[in-house]
């Protein structure tokens, strides 16, 4: 694999006086130090990906995402750097509307963008469309929306490495559920896993979760409470406490995923939903790219 960049991964531990109170630890994975582009859960969830891709002998990557895609955005520059082509689907555009920050990255990087309907969007994983697109594009290697497969999953179960024993529960936010499955799986069954879908409804992923994760079930709970209207929908609060949080802690969230995490863990903190003396790591799971379309509230630079 011509990209290897986990060294920079580390924990931050968070001060806070709701912490102390209840003698709480907080650390936060920064996972979202890999890389800019190639960031968080988005380079774990890829790498088992590109190694078939290459074992496979394909030249490219194709997959599947929305305008705010990190998936995307995290493929294409994963696939620039190792040399590999990236076409990207992308859903719901005619291609004449302005691209998002997101979309821009992506081209920025090299990506070849296809813009479909949402009617034909809904059948991007029907097997008689995808041997289409096989057919169409026979050098690229097609990875589902989300990096959602059995190589993202196993991608995702090596962030369990660097959960250190000692800690009670794992945090983090849900897109597609892959990366919480993924790590649910490589995780000792008796450390505790809460996950927070960012988008509305989120409690889907109760089921798919399951399907996932099949024998060795283990203990998770989501909360879904936290999607501030839906799906990359903020508003002040929700900004207000990015500024906040980076002011006291010097932890950069995100505005899709990792803010609504945090806000959730503090919400459930002040209500002392917690256990007393517990210790809890949050997973950053990068996607600060993210924040360019919101960089004017934020206090601190986009990702
Ligand atoms: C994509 C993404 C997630 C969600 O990952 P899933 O595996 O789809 O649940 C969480 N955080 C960030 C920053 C992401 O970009």
């Amino acid at each position: 694999m011509a990209i290897e960049f986990e060294e920079s991964v580390s924990i931050d531990s968070i001060d806070h006086a709701l912490l102390r109170s209840r003698q709480i630890r907080l650390g936060v994975l920064r996972l979202d130090r890999i890389h800019p582009l190639v960031s968080g859960n988005k380079w774990f969830k890829l790498k088992e990906n590109m190694k078939a891709a290459q074992q496979g002998g394909f030249s490219a990557l194709l997959s599947f995402g929305g305008t705010y895609s990190n998936h995307l955005s995290a493929m294409a520059a994963a696939a620039q750097l190792s040399g590999l082509r990236s076409i990207g689907m992308v859903r719901g555009l005619h291609g004449k509307e302005q691209p998002t920050e997101t979309l821009r990255s992506c081209m920025e990087t090299g990506m070849e963008l296809h813009y479909m309907s949402r009617e034909a969007y809904a059948r991007k994983d029907d097997p008689s469309f995808l041997a289409r697109l096989q057919a169409a594009y026979p050098d690229a290697y097609i990875i589902p929306e989300g990096g959602d497969n059995e190589q993202g999953m196993m991608g995702a179960g090596a962030i369990a490495a660097y959960i250190p024993s000692d800690v009670h529960l794992v945090v983090l936010a849900a897109g597609t559920g892959t990366t919480f499955a993924g790590i649910r799986r490589q995780l000792d069954p008796a450390v505790a896993m809460l996950g927070f879908p960012v988008m509305k409804g989120g409690m889907y992923l109760r089921e798919s979760i399951t399907q996932k994760l099949g024998a060795g079930q283990g203990n998770w709970d989501l909360n879904a409470d936290y999607h501030f209207g839906g799906f990359a929908k903020y508003n002040d609060r929700l900004t207000g406490f990015m500024n906040d949080f980076y002011k006291q802690h010097e932890v950069p969230l995100d505005i899709v995923y990792t803010s609504k995490m945090m806000y959730g863990v503090f919400e459930l903190l002040s209500s002392g939903h917690f256990l007393v003396g517990s210790n809890i790591l949050c997973i950053h799971t990068g996607g600060l790219q993210g924040n360019r379309s919101v960089s004017r509230q934020l206090c601190y630079p986009a990702g």
